[in-house]
């Protein structure tokens, strides 16, 4: 998903169940910073201390860069950020590679929004460990199908992917356009291993390029290896063909957060300002289904209200300088203690110990030992 959703989608949803303004900001910042921390820089103070900066996404360079610090190479790397960040394991299916790969509101999936969900409540970093665990739940409703390592799963027949009834043409041209470009950025490095298995589609959903990161776009494809138990492909003449509504599933997704988001209001706060969900559910529906960039589908968020009232009030928007900016206060500050309370240290909290709990907790007790 993109900064439409993982920011602006998020603010909205935590807002209308019943969030305050600050808060509902600081869990939708972190959703979205998720996508944006990709530097693996610390900050060292002149007292001693240290902010331990881990990157929970990565830019093509730092992919590189990298590839050398890891004994197999990229592949650890994948481990640590796409797996537990993006595309949290289902552990369905009938080998580790099947378990690997990503579902839709999974078992694993649930257990952590409990898990953080009851954190979220006692520690000091809760807010930002909340808006983590909104990012990999939602991811769940777009990555579902495909997993964060290299593997032969992840592979599409060349060719196979297609928008579908896309109502605007300037936007099917716009689409595919996005899409040749995508390949060709990811054919030029595959000089470097990391980047041969992107360009030829094994890691992540990168064979389907953003096909799936776009909320309004339906489409299809067909698997190289056909996923036998966790994906729904439909037969047509003996080829698996994938059709993938993503409204429909970016709609799921949203229904499911806000609820998630109206138990943690009603235990946090005395008396939550709701909007209830049928109140918003057709705002949101067309929000999601609308034919635009990112730009415009933000624009449609922002003007989402409720009885005349924005839910996203005008001065909300995401700047991704904010709290990477901060690590910067961490070594001129008089001493390093005073910013364990920054927003930048409790992300950094958070996402440790999300990586911690995804890899070496709640995947193991799925059987899976992916680190
Ligand atoms: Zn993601």
């Amino acid at each position: 998903m993109q900064l439409d959703m993982h920011f602006y989608g998020t603010y909205a949803l935590a807002r209308a169940a019943g969030i305050p303004q600050e808060d509902a900001y600081t869990i939708a910042y972190a959703a979205q910073y998720v996508d944006d921390s990709t530097k693996q820089d610390s900050k060292q103070h002149e007292d001693g201390g240290l902010l331990y900066g881990i990157a929970t996404s990565h830019d093509g360079g730092q992919c590189v860069l990298n590839y050398h610090k890891d004994v197999h190479g990229s592949r650890e790397e994948q481990r640590r950020v796409w797996v537990p960040f993006h595309f949290l394991p289902g552990a369905e299916g009938k080998d580790f590679e099947e378990q690997l790969l990503c579902k839709k509101n999974s078992k694993p999936a649930q257990e952590m929004m409990q898990n953080h969900l009851r954190l979220a409540a006692e520690k000091p970093y809760g807010l930002e460990l909340l808006g983590i665990a909104a990012h990999v739940y939602m991811d769940t409703f777009s990555h579902f199908g495909f997993s964060g390592v290299s593997s032969s799963l992840n592979k599409i027949i060349d060719g196979s992917i297609k928008p579908l009834e896309l109502k605007d043409p300037k936007m099917a041209d716009y689409v595919l356009s996005k899409l040749g470009r995508f390949i060709k950025r990811y054919k030029l490095g595959s000089v470097i291993s990391f980047f041969a298995e992107e360009s030829t589609g094994s890691l992540g959903h990168g064979a389907v390029a953003t096909f799936p990161d776009r909320p309004y776009l339906k489409w299809c494809f067909e698997y190289e290896y056909p996923h036998e138990s966790t994906t729904s492909s439909i037969p047509i003449e003996a080829e698996q063909i994938e059709v993938r509504d993503n409204k429909v599933h970016f709609f799921e997704g949203c229904e499911l957060l806000y609820h998630y988001f109206r138990g943690f209001a009603g235990a946090r706060y005395p008396e939550p300002d709701v909007i209830p969900f049928e109140d918003i559910a057709d705002d949101i529906k067309e929000i999601i289904t609308t034919e635009d960039d990112c730009h415009g589908r933000i624009d449609k968020w922002r003007a989402l209200s409720w009885k005349n009232t924005p839910v996203i009030s005008q001065k909300i928007r995401y700047n991704k300088s904010d709290w990477e900016n901060q690590k910067f206060d961490f070594d001129d500050s008089e001493e390093s203690k005073h910013n364990i309370s920054s927003n930048v240290y409790r992300f950094h909290q958070a996402a440790a110990y999300h990586r911690y709990y995804v890899l070496k907790d709640l995947l193991p007790a799925h059987g899976i030992a992916a680190y």
